[in-house]
């Protein structure tokens, strides 16, 4: 898990900060840091992941 600052707000503590998960292998879900309350739900975690990836990635051939 890592910890980010998102624009994101938990529904529970109002804290913005968020633990992503590494491992997409898992059924994962991005949880409250401070009070580890699931606020994200999957469809927010891929608009959550794809800001936090900023790191140029090269594109995948389209075959
Ligand atoms: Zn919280």
């Amino acid at each position: 898990m890592i910890s980010v600052t998102l624009d994101l707000t938990c529904s529970v503590c109002g804290f913005s900060r968020f633990l992503l998960p590494i491992h997409q292998l898992d059924d994962a879900n991005v949880c409250c840091a401070n009070c580890a309350a699931y606020t994200c739900k999957a469809l927010d975690l891929e608009r959550v992941l794809s800001a936090v990836q900023h790191k140029p990635q090269t594109p995948q051939p389209s075959l």
